[in-house]
């Protein structure tokens, strides 16, 4: 599987780490649901097509990227810095 970096360009994903779901969001730090906060840290989906995912250029220039990848077909269909400039994820 091949990973383009905004920065780097197109490296082996050896080069990157996994980092989670890009999906998942926090809950608030208001929030006494102890059950959402469970449902965070440890639910996950393991959605057929496309699956937003957070990877590491660890071996490169260490900045993280929200890869789109279908994980059926393990199509990259995008690789997004994260950040200011980063697209907004629904
Ligand atoms: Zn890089």
């Amino acid at each position: 599987m091949r990973l383009t970096c905004p920065y780097c360009g197109e490296r082996d994903h050896q080069e990157f780490t996994y980092r989670g779901d890009a999906s998942a969001r926090r809950p608030s730090l208001d929030s006494q649901s102890i059950d959402e906060h469970n449902a965070y840290v440890f639910d996950r989906a393991n959605p057929d097509g496309i699956h937003h995912e957070l990877w590491n250029h660890t071996s490169g220039c260490r900045t993280h990227v929200v890869v789109a990848r279908n994980t059926v077909t393990h199509e990259i269909i995008s690789c997004d810095p994260v950040g200011p400039f980063a697209k907004v994820m629904k």
